[in-house]
């Protein structure tokens, strides 16, 4: 039997454990179980990290019960990764292994404020005060000021920290520390990936900064230590992997990045799960972005690999927006059923809906835009809804990749895509209408767990994963290409970009 590499892919709306062949990264098995979110006020957004640790472990002993079944067994899996929702934050007790609050969600909107006044501080009132170091813009999507609001308002926090019990890490910490043990000698660590998402962490130096720790007053002490994301950081404690290496961590968008096979310098892919992250490699440099985009760390194969770096544009809601139509509107029972009400449509008729639940992020970084749908007449339907919901995303995506192409000089050809909306053939179909260029969407969707588990597999010790291009696995694919022409899509995107500023001005 050929070595098998497994990943846990921790997501913003559900938890994911594969298994994957190391040889042809075939995925054998799987399970997935969805992930509450509660929204206890306006704009808050919060996850409970005992239920995310719970569904991993429901997860992997499914999976392994699915292994079993199919007369394969579960020693030939010979490393795990981890990937997960970057930017969520939380704080757990070392003595107890309790958590000391609900996990704050990287869409959350609660420090708001303290963004508001952070930027009015700096100098010349510029959000990207801090890019030369973090890559970020002062935004309330990053861990720090999560943090931050976790010590100034949680009293078990204050006195946790206050007693050297507080320890801090995004979720991928949190998984690695409770698998390694968790009270009785976890193992707390982070990848290079996620602490470059935490704005304490300095992306030429690779490490946490001091002054950046000063800025938003987070004692260092709490900090997971920081790693490469391909190498052996500790063994599973119980369960039916006991004894097997974790050896891979990525933030989610590094490991489809990863699993889309982009290791060469500007390559690039776009993720549509809860929110879409367009990511295009820059190779061992970090390029700093004119556009509105993010400057992050790739992933780092290995101790002693260097680092890569990528530009990133970052869209809040995606999946988010049809999530919100089955759960708030009720308009779907399912997600999927989206498709077929709004092929009933066959075309918004002229309503546009911007879903900046959240603020809106790149390349506009503006937390205070609120959703709107506008262009109603008494004809729109539910149908017309959906449609523009979907195109939401679709004109969201044309605008951080006009953004890339202006950065980097070298405009994308094509589209490669994967994420949990990648199923939606119409969003495919409509999404190259409107970039006028082919979307190419691989057959295994699962490139974020594919990812980690290709990191946990060629790390130093397991080795049973190569990563050297040459021998990567061959990937098919479907290819969708435009069907509209450029002056109609133009048009679109053009009303599109009005009823985006109407988002940001709509107090005014
Ligand atoms: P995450 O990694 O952020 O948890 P996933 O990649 O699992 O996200 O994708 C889940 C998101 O995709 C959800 O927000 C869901 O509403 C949306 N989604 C899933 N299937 C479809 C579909 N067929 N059409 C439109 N949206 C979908």
């Amino acid at each position: 039997m050929e070595p098998l590499v497994a990943a846990i892919d921790q997501g913003t709306s559900s938890t994911r454990f594969l298994v994957f062949n190391a040889k042809t990264a075939e995925l054998i098995c799987h399970h997935q179980v969805e992930i509450n979110q509660s929204f206890p006020k306006e704009g808050w957004v919060e996850e409970d990290p005992r239920e995310i640790m719970q569904s991993v472990y429901e997860c992997m002993e499914r999976t392994c019960e699915k292994l079993c079944q199919l007369n394969i067994s579960v020693s030939n899996i010979k490393a795990v990764g981890v990937t997960n929702q970057r930017e969520t934050t939380l704080v757990w007790d070392k003595e107890t292994g309790e958590p000391l609050y609900n996990a704050i969600v990287w869409l959350d909107l609660r420090t708001q404020s303290t963004v508001e006044r952070l930027i009015n501080k700096a100098p010349g009132r510029n959000k990207n005060h801090l890019k030369h170091k973090t890559g970020l813009p002062i935004s309330t999507y990053f861990s720090a000021v999560k943090l931050r609001w976790l010590l100034d308002n949680v009293d078990e926090i204050q006195e946790a920290m206050l007693d050297g019990r507080a320890m801090f890490g995004t979720v991928d910490s949190w998984i690695i520390w409770c698998l390694t043990g968790g009270r009785n000698g976890g193992v707390h660590c982070t990848d290079v990936s996620n602490a470059s998402r935490t704005m304490l962490f300095n992306i030429h130096s690779m490490d946490w900064d001091p002054e950046l720790c000063r800025y938003f007053d987070v004692p260092m002490e709490i900090l997971p230590k920081v790693r490469s994301s391909s190498e052996i950081y500790g063994c599973m404690k119980s369960g039916s992997l006991a004894g097997v290496p974790i050896s891979g961590c990525l933030g989610d968008q590094s490991a489809a990045l990863v699993g889309q096979m982009c290791f060469k310098e500007g390559q690039a892919k776009n993720t549509y799960g809860t929110g879409c992250f367009l990511l295009r490699n820059t190779g061992t440099k970090p390029v700093m972005s004119e556009h509105g985009l993010l400057t992050t760390v790739a992933y780092k194969m290995g101790k002693d690999e260097p680092a890569c770096y990528a530009l990133e544009g970052s869209v809040a809601i995606a999946g988010a927006v049809v999530r919100w139509l089955k759960d708030n509107m009720g308009i779907v029972q399912s997600s999927s059923e989206i498709e077929k009400l709004a092929a009933a449509a066959g075309s918004s008729y002229g309503c546009y809906f911007v879903p900046a639940f959240s603020g809106l992020y790149a390349p506009y970084w503006e937390p205070s835009a609120r959703g709107i749908i506008c262009g109603l007449t008494q004809f729109t339907n539910r149908n017309h809804l959906a449609f523009a919901a979907l195109e939401a995303v679709c004109f969201q995506t044309r605008e951080i990749l006009d953004a890339m192409n202006q950065d980097s000089g070298v405009p994308l050809t094509q589209l490669q895509v994967d994420g949990g909306m990648t199923s939606n053939r119409l969003l495919m179909q409509l999404q190259a209408d409107i970039l006028c260029m082919p979307v190419v969407r691989p057959t295994m969707s699962e490139t974020t767990a594919l990812g980690a588990a290709m990191a946990a597999g060629a790390a130093e010790g397991v080795q049973v994963w190569t990563l050297s291009p040459d021998q990567l696995p061959h990937v098919t694919s479907e290819k969708y290409e435009p069907q509209i022409n450029s002056d109609e899509s133009e048009f679109r995107f053009g009303r599109w970009k009005k009823a985006v500023q109407k988002a940001m001005n709509w107090e005014t």
